[in-house]
């Protein structure tokens, strides 16, 4: 058991995330306060990426194979599809799973950030 240290309720350690930096070793935050936080920072940081998107798709109006990267990063329906593995899944389904997607490359690039 491991006790978290923004919610200080104590948990189980697989209800934490492993720190790559260091082997064997849990970040002090459990994975509910690690969701709250990206969504908390993906929330802040919308503004600021759509700007930053407007003016980058006006650069690079012509650039089709950086424009299937951006494709790829917005996680198309095809995209979530396959990766749900379900044929036909509800719309609410795929929303739920890109909102998944999306976290957890959030948390693998604040892991990133730390790690620096
Ligand atoms: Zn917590």
């Amino acid at each position: 058991m491991k006790t978290c240290s923004k919610c200080k309720i104590e948990k189980e350690e697989s209800e934490f995330y492993k720190q790559k930096s260091r082997r064997n070793c849990l970040r002090s935050e459990c994975k509910e306060c690690m969701l709250n936080e990206s969504k908390k920072y993906n929330k802040n940081n919308k503004e600021k990426r759509n700007e930053y998107r407007k003016e980058w798709r006006k650069n690079n109006k012509d650039n089709s194979s950086v424009r299937q990267k951006e494709q790829r990063k917005k996680l198309p329906d095809y995209y979530i599809k396959a990766k749900l593995g379900v044929k036909n899944p509800p719309p609410e389904l795929i929303e739920m799973k890109r909102e998944q997607l999306t976290i957890h490359r959030l948390i693998k690039e604040m892991e990133n950030e730390t790690i620096r």
